[in-house]
């Protein structure tokens, strides 16, 4: 998480009596700018601009609507300039030529190192093949019968975070070749913060 998409406040004008035991999530709109509500067991009024370019605001369970809309229509400038600095990102590093399998394989022999330990027994002692390719609809994936796995040359310009998620993910796939809910608890137990690592994906393929 990049702390300059991240902003935060005390909420004025809270609502008292509200029934708010429930976290509770909405759309909203306010100075021009969309957003997603989600009301929950916070202090402070905090609003965020997602890896995909979505608004978040979260604040407490008793926040009034209308307190966050004034918060996020004093902030808009801001929205705006963290949007502007995200899409510059990714324009500059959807620019990059695609890497060589050459310059990603050292990268990504070195995530793989870090996961096959956790999947030894699985792969009967012997650590796959990585194969690169310039794939721009997929970032990997995994052959479990030849004991190989695909990784997309554009990965490499991805975060780290990012990139170790889909090296677990592929490995995942020599336990569970699905996408079931035994896949993902699999997944889970190995980066419980998956679904942020994932998110950081969504951009600048
Ligand atoms: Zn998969």
């Amino acid at each position: 998480m990049n702390a300059h998409n991240v902003l935060s406040g005390p909420l004025r004008g809270t609502k008292r009596g509200v029934n708010a035991a429930v976290e509770r999530t909405e759309l909203r709109r306010a100075g021009g700018v969309e957003y997603t509500l989600t009301r929950k067991r916070v202090k402070n009024l905090n609003l965020r601009l997602a890896p995909d370019g979505s608004v978040r605001a979260s604040a407490p369970l008793r926040a009034s609507g209308a307190a966050v809309d004034a918060f996020v229509a004093a902030h808009a400038g801001w929205v705006q300039k963290a949007l502007a600095r995200q899409q510059a990102a990714e324009a500059a590093r959807a620019a990059l030529p695609t890497p060589t399998a050459a310059e990603c394989l050292p990268l990504f022999e070195a995530v793989s190192e870090r996961v096959f330990p956790r999947f030894e027994k699985v792969l009967g002692g012997k650590k796959p093949v990585l194969k690169v390719r310039d794939m721009r609809t997929r970032w990997g994936s995994c052959h479990p019968a030849k004991r190989q796995i695909t990784l997309a040359a554009r990965l490499a310009l991805q975060p780290p975070q990012a990139i170790e998620y889909v090296v677990v993910h592929e490995y995942c796939h020599f336990v569970h070749p699905d996408h079931q809910a035994g896949f993902w608890a699999l997944v889970e137990s190995l980066l419980p913060d998956y679904k942020a690592r994932r998110a950081l994906l969504r951009n600048g393929r």
